[in-house]
């Protein structure tokens, strides 16, 4: 960057003229590129999946490794800046940006290290789930991931983290058995169950509050190469009788099956005829991550469900499957969800979900019903802040568009289908899941009054300071 003094938010939210020999001084102990506005990259860097969030962070410090990550992290220490952390800048609410302060970037720290005979693999922070997928399927092992490849595993894994495995394993952080993590004091420390135990249980769902992880050491599992997976689709009008029918799919199938309901009007893919594009449709994507000489007789029952109109529901690769939503929500359009847990599949919360599908006003947008009922349920409520141990279904309510002048029509529309839906939730909320607009209430949902103690009285002694408040901040929520 071309070096001359630069203003930028502090902590307590004035603004601050930082002169060019200290700017000087961050970029000699930085290794990365630190781009300013009107940087070639800046743009690219400073732009997140959802474009509803437009900030300018005054700077942009792209990290090559961890010790750039201590050195961002003393510069925003030392000088009282307002910084956010940038994993695969997936988060709805947009924590990755934030105006006029320091953008510490670690998407370019992409590194992967699969141990095959320890079934464990250390990644990057900067990793997305694809980064990971692809090079634990080498060894026919995977991570407990979400449903899109181009998610950052950082903002996934310390939120919680649900997938098609979620039902075997759990959430994502129940499967981590380390991390490196830079904390406020700009020290670097190893959090597992045998070192730092505190800060470990803090970063298993208590995401961006208590440090920046700069790479995670998941526990594998055998799954793939191939797997039974895929998505048969029917008419809109059927969707009453295709959620009866997932409704009684999901209570009677094994572990290694996992079903996500989906309702929308059907985007022009090939492989949906040309005379339903752009009709509403419901669809049940599958996928059967056991033993392939089970696979066939527990999809079957889906295949032969009423009168499909499109069935790619096959033997596939692992990684195909991990890949198939991700053309549905690109980067760069824009996105408002809202989201419940439900303890289970009551015939009024499926009307609810019928009767929304019936709103969406966007050709983008859709109802999700997600299955994670299994492992995750069977751990103790302060296992970790991921907590909601009483969920079984995740129910997202997911708008999406292109032009600003539809963001009230699409905004009305979610928060509409939320109050159908929210009779039916446990109570609790998926953090990683919240708009910019959610805030202390469900936090407090997120985490429940126990644990958000807990969490308030560790951010006190991990982060004083409140550096790390660009986030789902739990600080003074413990003391409601
Ligand atoms: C298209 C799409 C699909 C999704 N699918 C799923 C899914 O299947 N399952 C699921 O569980 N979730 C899913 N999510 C939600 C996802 O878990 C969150 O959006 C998550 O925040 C994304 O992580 P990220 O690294 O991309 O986010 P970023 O926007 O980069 O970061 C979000 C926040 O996470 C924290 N954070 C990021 N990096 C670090 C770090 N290194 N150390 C500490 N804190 C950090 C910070 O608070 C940061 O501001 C999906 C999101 C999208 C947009």
């Amino acid at each position: 960057m071309s070096i001359e003094a630069i203003e930028l938010t502090t902590l307590d939210g004035k603004v601050k003229e930082l002169a060019a020999e200290e700017l000087r001084a961050f970029q000699s102990a930085f290794r990365g590129p630190i781009l300013k506005r009107g940087d070639p990259g800046y743009d690219d860097a400073r732009q997140i999946w959802n474009a509803m969030i437009d900030r300018r962070p005054s700077l942009v410090a792209r990290c090559t490794g961890t010790a750039d990550v201590v050195t961002a992290v003393r510069f925003a220490r030392d000088h009282g800046l307002l910084s956010s952390v940038k994993g695969g800048g997936h988060n709805i609410a947009g924590l990755a940006v934030c105006e006029r302060g320091l953008m510490i970037d670690l998407s370019l720290m992409k590194g992967v290290w699969v141990d095959a005979a320890a079934r464990t693999a250390r990644a990057q922070a900067g990793c997305t789930l694809g980064d990971v997928d692809r090079e634990t399927q080498l060894h026919g092992l995977a991570g407990v991931f979400g449903f899109v490849s181009a998610t950052g595993i950082a903002g996934l894994t310390t939120g919680g983290g649900f997938g098609y495995l979620t039902r075997r394993y759990g959430w994502t952080c129940d499967n981590l058995v380390s991390m490196e993590v830079v904390t406020a004091d700009g020290k670097l420390l190893r959090a597992s169950d045998s070192e730092n135990q505190e800060l470990f249980w803090c970063l298993r769902g208590g995401s961006g509050n208590f440090g920046i992880v700069t790479s995670f050491e998941y526990r594998l599992h055998p799954v793939g190469p191939e797997v039974m997976a895929g998505m048969v689709a029917w008419h809109g009008e059927d969707a009453p009788k295709v959620l009866r029918f997932f409704r009684e799919l999901t209570a009677a199938a094994p572990r290694e099956l996992t079903c996500v309901a989906q309702l929308r009007n059907a985007p022009p893919a090939p492989w949906l005829p040309k005379e339903i594009h752009g009709k509403p449709i419901v669809a049940i994507l599958a996928c059967h991550s056991g033993r392939p000489e089970d696979a066939e007789k527990l999809v079957a029952p889906i295949k032969a469900f009423g009168k499909p109109v499109a069935d790619i529901l096959v033997r596939r690769p692992y990684t195909q499957m991990q890949s198939l939503l991700d053309g549905a929500q690109p980067k760069g359009r824009r996105y408002y969800w809202k989201s419940e847990y439900l303890p289970g599949l009551q015939p009024a919360a499926l009307d609810a979900v019928a009767t929304a599908a019936t709103h969406i006003p966007s050709p983008h947008s859709a109802i999700l019903l997600f299955h994670i009922g299994g492992a995750l349920n069977e751990l103790p409520a302060d296992h970790s802040p991921a907590g909601n141990r009483d969920a079984a279904f995740v129910c997202n309510l997911a708008a999406s568009w292109e032009s600003s002048s539809d963001d009230a029509a699409n905004i009305a529309w979610a928060r509409q289908s939320w109050e159908w839906i929210r009779p039916f939730s446990t109570g609790g909320a998926y953090l990683n899941f919240m708009t910019e607009e959610e805030g202390a209430e469900r936090i407090e949902a997120a985490y429940g009054k126990t644990i958000v103690k807990r969490l308030g009285s560790l951010k006190r002694k991990y982060d004083p300071q409140n550096l790390f408040q660009h986030t789902k901040n739990v600080l003074g929520i413990d003391a409601g």
